[in-house]
């Protein structure tokens, strides 16, 4: 197999009509990975006795945007404006980051993905940012690639040299974000009112996590390219120091 596979999580959803629920995500993070060299696999929220099952086959994992994470995950009460959350989806998938730190194998979160990330890591959420004071939209009204804020770049940050530059605009589809950072993590840019927006692992292996939305933009701005680029990248490093 010459395409590393990467796996995709999902939402779990009730489907009425079909008396079922089933697992989604965008096909646009698929035709990303697959673009970038990857083999996407999307991956149901099971129970977490398949977890190692799951990550002997993963060569990198991608955790998906989707529902806001539970806040009992990182000992808070619910705000009021708290969002659907899917605790099942928040127990698998804490399994797999955990599984896959402890593996070394790479990891991408987009959106709620980068919150896992944090949360997964010991660190807590602002769990609905119009109800903090200055902040400015980050529920755009734009829909899909259009991009609306600039996110600030740590310049030594894996985004900021593959990007060639400390700053990228990008699009914005959040209502929550990173409060307290957890641990190995760094916060690797923000929006001018000190929002993070990026994340990177201060370990060896490769963990970034990004708020905003690079799989509905990348066709039309090939800057947000990028992240699915370092993601395969650091597969196929991971896997020529393997077998060197
Ligand atoms: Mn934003």
């Amino acid at each position: 197999m010459t395409r590393p596979c990467i796996l995709l999580t999902t939402a779990s959803r009730a489907s009425p009509y079909f008396l079922r629920t089933d697992s989604l995500t965008g096909q646009n993070y698929s035709q990303a990975v697959a673009a970038a060299g990857g083999l996407p696999v999307m991956v149901s929220s099971l129970g977490l006795e398949i977890v190692d099952d799951y990550l002997d086959l993963a060569a990198g994992l991608l955790f998906t945007g989707g529902a806001d994470l539970d806040p009992q995950r990182y000992g808070a009460e619910p705000h009021p404006q708290l969002g659907l959350v899917d605790p099942e989806r928040d127990a698998f998938e804490l399994a797999l980051y955990r599984g896959a730190r402890a593996r070394g194998i790479p990891v991408l979160g987009i959106c709620r993905g980068i919150q896992l990330i944090n949360v997964a890591e010991g660190g807590t959420l602002q769990q609905h940012l119009p109800a903090l004071p200055g902040t400015i939209q980050h529920e755009q009204v734009n829909k899909g690639a259009a991009l609306v804020h600039t996110v600030r770049l740590e310049p030594a940050s894996r985004l900021a040299r593959a990007l060639g530059g400390a700053a990228v605009y990008t699009n914005s589809f959040h209502h929550q974000a990173i409060e307290q950072l957890g641990q190995n993590l760094r916060a690797t840019g923000q929006t001018g009112d000190g929002v993070i927006e990026a994340v990177e692992g201060m370990g060896d292996s490769f963990v970034l996590g990004v708020q905003w939305h690079p799989e509905m933009s990348w066709h039309e701005y090939p800057e947000h390219f990028v992240p699915f680029k370092l993601l395969l990248e650091a597969v196929r490093h991971r896997w020529l120091t393997a077998t060197a």
